[in-house]
């Protein structure tokens, strides 16, 4: 047996003394040519070693924490070349076109209950694949000669349920929607999706002008009017939830104010008024899970409470390091609370790739009070001083002011009594629906967080879209999209579609990798945030888009590109001859294309 090689830290631009922040082998490991060995993470970027050729580790020389330069020893290689070709050796910084299979070590994060996001990206999302689960048990008959008060009741105003309802009265249906709530929108527009994006804007406006003081512009410490900020939150939410109003009026949609309740298969009752229909659309969606054994304390809030607080706490505890969670971090931590996250996982974004959540862990890692993973929040004891919180795993014990629980939601399907109209809802409050949106019983159908897959809106419009167009007699319209986007809006933003490295790894997918880091990105320099990197799944071979993950500022709008790309079909060469305009972040995706195909001209040349 030849003697083992030794693996070096490769050419990694214009850094030197970087820490290694994670270690990937063992010794006795068997890696592939171009498997990450570990990863690196300089202030600018994060950047993987890749094997330089197949082998069997035989010692590691580094541990997490050393500091390491070009040329450090690594590890070595029973088997290997040690200093054999490798394309992410010798690209430069993080950008690498990979290879991976089955034997990735990384298991990844698992993913957590039903929280926005939270669902992992599947591989390949199909109508099929998401959709199928009705049950075959015989429904009730229809009663098809009825003359109803309506030919499609939506229940329930938020992104699903009024789309639904517009589309089915543009496409000439009668078309009744019931809201319990005074106002239309639904969560999303109410306590969800806008208000939280319009206080991530006042986050966001706080963070950069604090970050111009490094760069020549001082502003005075923000003086903040808790008061006419939420005012102006509510006026965003009250501009888009009047326009609705306004919308339904213009297209003769009745409104119904009221809870709604199935007597019938054919038939509900809101309030003291009962209606008809020949087709329904429930579109209930969801609300905050609740945590078992918290003591009923007003300090102890949702997301729904967080978005409209009576004052700025000092110190907030917030359970969950989903989506939700840290975006509500974000917008306390710019108020000036001082913030804790809880997680009960072993990374923060459960669902994400951990390249993709590393420069978010990084950053808010440096401004927050603290981050515990795989830590369970074990009890809460009410004070006058506050909320004693004794945390399992990791951290201490400790009091807060403000307790946020952002644990997951909880689909509402249990609260229309659905069983009078024969329509099977499970232990999850969930209806499960074929890919036209169908339930058990063939002229109800169900959209959005009710249904099975991530609590986002624009999988709900989609899908109330597809159900208005069934009942319509559009027979060919389907809710076959192959990927959600997920987006979290923190700073910076995370986004991933498609497939995930992490998926792909627990699948056994083959699959090349193409990154482009930011740190080589004009844009991002010009920006001051360079922490950031655009990522594509390739298909071996076709280098067809299988999968995207972006993290830096707007990743949340860069994405669509990539949605547009992997729902057309398009490979590597469509995203790099694409001419993208420079200088935009959006050129990350035509580099990162670049990168797959070998052409990339923006980052340092390939090593011969
Ligand atoms: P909902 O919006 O939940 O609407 C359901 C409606 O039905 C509600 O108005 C409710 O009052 C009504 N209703 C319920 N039961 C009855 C009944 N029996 N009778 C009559 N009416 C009834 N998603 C994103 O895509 N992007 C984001 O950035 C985003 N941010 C979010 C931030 C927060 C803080 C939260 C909580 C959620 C966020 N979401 C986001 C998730 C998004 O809000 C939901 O996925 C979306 O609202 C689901 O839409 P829906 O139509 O299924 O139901």
């Amino acid at each position: 047996m030849s003697d083992p090689t030794e693996v070096h830290v490769p050419d990694i631009g214009d850094f030197s003394d970087v820490p290694v922040i994670e270690i990937h082998v063992a010794p006795g490991d068997e890696v592939a040519a171009e498997d990450p060995l570990v990863t690196l993470e300089s202030d600018k970027a994060t950047m993987d070693v890749p094997s330089p050729s197949a082998g069997v580790v035989a010692e590691l020389r580094v541990k997490i924490g050393d500091r390491v330069a070009e040329g450090s020893v690594l590890l070595t290689l029973q088997g290997g070349d040690g200093e054999g070709e490798s394309a992410g050796a010798d690209s430069g910084e993080s950008a690498r076109s990979e290879s991976s299979g089955s034997e990735g070590a990384d298991s990844g994060a698992s993913s957590a209950g039903a929280e926005l996001g939270d669902a992992p990206a599947p591989a390949a999302e199909t109508a099929e694949g998401d959709k199928a689960q009705v049950s075959r048990e015989p429904a009730p008959a229809a009663q098809d000669d009825g003359d109803y008060d309506a030919d499609v009741i939506v229940i329930g105003s938020g992104p699903g349920g009024y789309t639904a309802a517009f589309r089915a009265a543009d496409l000439g249906l009668k078309t009744v929607l019931v809201e319990r709530d005074d106002r239309l929108g639904g969560v999303c527009l109410n306590v969800g999706c806008i208000p939280s994006k319009a206080l991530l804007h006042a986050a966001r406006v706080i963070a950069e002008a604090r970050e111009m003081s490094e760069r020549g512009i001082r502003f005075s410490e923000p003086q903040i009017d808790l008061h006419a900020l939420l005012e102006w939150k509510l006026s965003v939410v009250d501009k888009l939830t009047g326009g609705l109003a306004a919308m339904a009026r213009g297209r003769k949609v009745e409104v119904v104010k009221g809870q709604a309740r199935f007597t019938g298969p054919h038939e509900l009752e809101v309030g003291e008024r009962t209606l008809s229909f020949r087709a329904a659309i429930i579109a209930v969606g969801s609300e905050p899970a609740t945590l078992p054994h918290l003591p009923d304390d007003a300090r102890i809030i949702d997301s729904t409470a967080a978005l409209s607080p009576p004052d700025i706490p000092s110190r907030l505890l917030v359970i969950g390091g989903g989506i939700i969670g840290l975006e509500m971090a974000c917008v306390y931590d710019a108020l000036g609370t001082r913030v804790t996250v809880v997680e009960m996982l072993d990374q923060l974004l459960p669902g994400a790739d951990p390249d993709l959540v590393r420069p978010l862990h990084k950053r808010i890692a440096d401004r927050y009070a603290g981050i515990h993973l795989e830590t369970k929040v074990a009890g809460i004891e009410a004070g006058d001083d506050g909320l004693r919180v004794e945390l399992e795993g990791g951290g201490e014990s400790s009091t807060y002011e403000r307790v946020l629980v952002s644990v997951g939601r909880r689909a509402n399907g249990g609260n229309l009594s659905a069983e009078a109209a024969g329509v099977e809802v499970n232990d999850r409050g969930q209806i499960a629906t074929d890919a036209q949106m169908r339930t058990n019983v063939p002229w109800i159908y169900a959209i959005g967080d009710v249904t099975d897959g991530p609590m986002l809106a624009h999988k709900a419009t989609h899908e109330g879209k597809v159900a208005a167009e069934v009942i319509a007699g559009d027979e060919g319209a389907a809710f076959d999209a192959r990927t959600i986007p997920s987006v979290a809006y923190t700073d910076p933003e995370v986004a991933w579609m498609g497939l995930t490295e992490t998926a792909a790894k627990e699948q056994g997918s083959e699959y090349e990798k193409a990154v482009f880091p930011w740190s080589a990105s004009g844009r991002a320099m010009s920006l001051a945030r360079e922490d950031g990197l655009t990522k594509l799944l390739l298909e071996p071979g076709s280098r067809r888009v299988l999968g995207a993950g972006i993290v830096g500022v707007n990743a949340g709008d860069l994405i669509a590109e990539t949605v547009h790309a992997y729902e057309m079909g398009a490979d590597a060469e469509d995203l790099a001859l694409t001419i993208h305009p420079h200088p935009t972040l959006s050129e990350t995706v035509g580099f990162a294309a670049e990168v797959g195909l070998g052409t990339i001209t923006d980052l340092p040349p390939k090593r011969r």
